[in-house]
């Protein structure tokens, strides 16, 4: 991945692809206290257009001051930078991947020198779990991995510690032949994806947890404001693993992974064992709201 032409925007610098270099030391990679993002443009007829830029540019400043760390650039400064990296490596759709992290400046988690640097890159991503899988739906399985507990880590930040959790969970998931992995909390109530939200519908109603334990989703969020739209209920509560066994439909939603649907749980079919309705409705919707096809909602879009 890191031999590629292309340009990374890099402590306020853009530079060259294969330059953007950190050393063994970084503190970052050995005690795993970082904060990032994963954020979306996407094609549309005005040119590629990132998805919420300013939501993911707000969790990331407050994952930041969560974890303790000062990011020594502006807002304003970091959404610039997304828009180049966009621009220079002349995507049409993009994933983005900012991310804080500590240098090299001082080993030990007692080290009180560290600087925190910022880097963004861009590249372009198809559908996280499968294009057919966006159709069809997707094959889970509960985890074995508990989530974090709400006093352990800390959930409302996106860092990277925590997906030390989801990399597990996900790895059992797909050793076992799974698409993704469901993952529950100490007292076994369903939480999320290893990077992705959950919902469940049943009688017409969706059903999603509540956010003690899980990310604060940007894709989460805009599905709350599709289904007023819909005028469908949407209620958040705790879910159980029988619950999920008999909806009538569910699915994860993402950044990355989007709105995509889940066909079956534990070996156990949801619903009609593929994408139902109520997904579907609200996945089209999604894919039109980000590729700039719905007049609502203008300012969800940055043009690059
Ligand atoms: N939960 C986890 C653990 C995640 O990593 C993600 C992806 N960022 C999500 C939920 C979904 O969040 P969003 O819709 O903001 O991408």
């Amino acid at each position: 991945f890191a031999d590629r032409d292309g340009w990374i925007w890099l402590d306020g610098e853009m530079v060259p692809w294969r330059e953007a270099k950190v050393h063994v030391l970084t503190h970052t990679l050995h005690y795993g206290l970082g904060v990032f993002e994963g954020v979306r443009a996407y094609k549309t007829e005005k040119g590629p257009a990132i998805f919420k830029l300013e939501e993911h540019t707000k969790r990331l400043f407050e994952s930041a001051h969560i974890m303790g760390m000062k990011i020594p650039y502006d807002a304003a400064t970091l959404n610039q930078a997304q828009i180049d990296v966009v621009k220079n490596n002349g995507l049409d759709s993009a994933y983005l991947r900012p991310l804080c992290f500590y240098g090299s400046e001082g080993m030990g988690i007692r080290a009180d020198c560290l600087a925190t640097h910022v880097m963004i890159a861009a590249w372009e991503w198809g559908a996280y779990l499968g294009e057919d899988n966006l159709k069809n739906g997707i094959r889970i399985r509960v985890s074995s991995y508990t989530r974090h507990q709400v006093n352990s880590l800390m959930c409302k930040a996106k860092a990277t510690g925590n997906y030390i959790n989801s990399m597990l969970a996900l790895q059992e998931a797909v050793n076992d032949g799974y698409d993704e992995a469901l993952i529950l909390d100490a007292s076994g109530y369903v939480m999320e994806g290893s990077g992705e939200n959950f919902f469940l519908i049943k009688d017409g109603v969706i059903y999603t947890p509540d956010l003690t334990s899980v990310l604060n989703g940007i894709t989460r969020k805009t599905i709350f404001t599709f289904t007023k739209e819909l005028g469908i209920p949407i209620v958040e509560k705790r879910i159980t693993r029988d619950e999920v066994y008999i909806a009538d439909e569910a699915f994860f939603t993402g950044t990355a992974a989007e709105v995509t649907p889940i066909r079956e749980v534990d070996n156990r079919t949801i619903g009609s064992g593929t994408r139902g309705p109520i997904t579907e409705k609200l996945q089209t919707m999604y894919f039109d709201q980000v590729h700039g096809r719905r007049a609502d909602h203008p300012e969800w879009l940055t043009y690059v």
